[in-house]
């Protein structure tokens, strides 16, 4: 796909190859910004155009930050002196195997990568 033919439908000037685009977006009233973008830019008004591969990726960066449908609802409870929070059995299920857990906090949400 060759970029450099797009015209920007705000002021019609020719845009301009971008590696450097960023775009911010309020998912469920979080803020995410995501950086290192392509695609192209008017060098008149400044209207950014992502390319199809880069909003692909945008797309799922987005979704990263986009609460699941199906939400476990636990309590913490203490044992052995440590709070501790069971894993859902459907959960369990789908790590299958996986025992390494890399975990930190993001505002008030614990968040947990297993792998
Ligand atoms: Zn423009």
């Amino acid at each position: 796909m060759n970029n450099k033919e797009i015209k920007c439908v705000m002021c019609g000037a020719q845009t301009e190859e971008a590696k450097d685009i960023v775009i911010t977006s309020t998912i469920q009233s979080r803020e995410i910004v995501i950086t290192g973008l392509t695609g192209t830019r008017c060098p008149e008004c400044g209207e950014q155009y992502v390319d199809s591969e880069s909003s692909k990726k945008a797309l799922e960066v987005a979704n990263k930050f986009r609460k699941p449908a199906i939400v476990f609802k636990r309590k913490v409870t203490v044992s052995g002196g440590r709070r501790v929070i069971g894993i859902p059995e459907e959960i369990d299920r789908a790590l299958g195997k996986k025992e390494n857990v890399d975990i930190w906090l993001e505002g008030d949400k614990i968040v947990a990568e297993v792998y």
